[in-house]
């Protein structure tokens, strides 16, 4: 269908096809002037904090760990409710990660819950600033200084995001940016770390490319076993054309979330959906996301498909993690996560990107009504 309103869209402009093909022309394709740029200029965004890409936000959490010193025999505390790569990289470390539940508002990470589950093995907290809502960083600081703990801000969905006036990335410990199509800005593939030390970025770099050291002779070492996830320059280019625009990105996100508030059709739908929460300071918005009425939740791949006829890509972000075979093959119940489970089980990502326009809004929202019109009359 011609008019399909997917659930996201990346928004390249002309300006920034134009950089890439001057990078294609350049001769020098792989790391380089253009990645060097887009860490300068992330890093400004960062309040002068150094910043290294890297070619996913997968590889960017995985060095985060093995610089913040997490390895085997360690734990991590973390969310269930993410995209699996949050969980994957602590295992890809060596390291156990250890769920959390959720708190059912916010959809993050229950900092309350968090000091039962700390053990004398638990070396660092790994929170997820799921669909670009910020989890509260100062309860989150707070309680990592209280116990010693390393803090890698899973903010993969978070760029631009704000928490009480200042930017997710210009603060705290460790910090990780996605730049997959899917986020709210994008190099194609690729990610960042916001480090708190040139030393730390200089691990980065090693654990980044080979752990190759090159001397000024021209000779080399190699010093630890890195692996190969550089960015190129023409993925770089993307991303200087994106990070440009990334606050008027952000804005038109805020314009469309507040546009499903004020269409939601209650009256038709009913008291039992559930919004997200109303945070328009500093949320991105990467995502909007309803939870079904839980009576309903089992109509869920239904109502997907329905949509899918009327023209609407809606999602599921996510399944819940340790419900995964991996996870439950280490032990994890489905019910040791009660509202994890809930929620998963009622998600639903309705769509919302910059080039979205404005009367898309009412046509999801007259699209959910027609959808769940069986629901009512049983
Ligand atoms: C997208 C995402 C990642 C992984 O990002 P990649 O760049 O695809 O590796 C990790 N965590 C969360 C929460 C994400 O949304």
């Amino acid at each position: 269908m011609d008019d399909f309103l997917p659930f996201t869209r990346p928004d390249i402009d002309e300006a920034t096809i134009a950089e890439v093909a001057a990078v294609l022309r350049s001769g020098w394709l792989t790391t380089g002037p253009r990645c060097r740029e887009l860490e300068a200029q992330l890093s400004v965004r960062a309040g002068g904090r150094p910043v290294r890409l890297a070619s996913s936000a997968t590889a960017a959490l995985e060095f985060a760990l093995r610089i913040a010193g997490v390895g085997g025999g360690d734990e991590v505390i973390t969310t269930a409710l993410t995209w699996v790569a949050t969980a994957n990289a602590i295992l890809a470390v060596g390291a156990t990660p250890v769920f959390v539940d959720i708190d059912p508002r916010t959809r993050l990470l229950d900092l309350q819950r968090v000091p039962a589950a700390i053990t004398p093995r638990t070396k660092a907290i790994l929170p997820v600033d799921l669909a670009g809502l910020p989890l509260d960083r100062e309860a989150l600081y707070e309680l990592a200084q209280r116990y010693g703990l390393r803090v890698i801000e899973d903010a993969a969905q978070a760029q631009g995001a704000q928490w009480q006036g200042r930017e997710l990335g210009s603060f705290g410990d460790l910090t990780v940016f996605s730049f997959h199509p899917n986020k709210n800005i994008t190099t194609g593939e690729g990610g960042c770390l916001v480090m708190n030390t040139a030393e730390e970025a200089r691990a980065f770099e090693l654990w980044r490319l080979q752990g190759v050291e090159r001397a000024p002779d021209g000779t080399y070492d190699c010093v630890l076993p890195g692996g190969k996830a550089n960015l190129t320059d023409i993925a770089a280019a993307i991303g200087l054309g994106q990070l440009r625009r990334l606050d008027e990105l952000n804005a038109r996100r805020r314009v469309l979330a507040q546009r499903y508030f004020a269409c939601w059709p209650h009256a038709e739908l009913g008291p039992h959906w559930q919004l997200p929460p109303a945070d328009f300071t500093n949320s991105n918005w990467h995502m909007f996301q309803v939870l079904l009425p839980a009576a309903q939740a089992s109509q869920r791949p239904a109502l997907l498909a329905q949509l899918k006829e009327l023209g609407i890509g809606a999602g599921v972000h996510y399944p819940a993690v340790h419900t995964l075979s991996l996870y439950r093959s280490q032990g994890w119940q489905p019910t040791d996560l009660p509202h994890t489970l809930d929620v998963a089980a009622r998600i639903l990502t309705l769509p919302l990107f910059p080039a979205m326009p404005d009367a898309a809004v009412e046509r999801v929202c007259a699209a959910l009504v027609t959808a769940t019109q069986t629901w009512r009359a049983a």
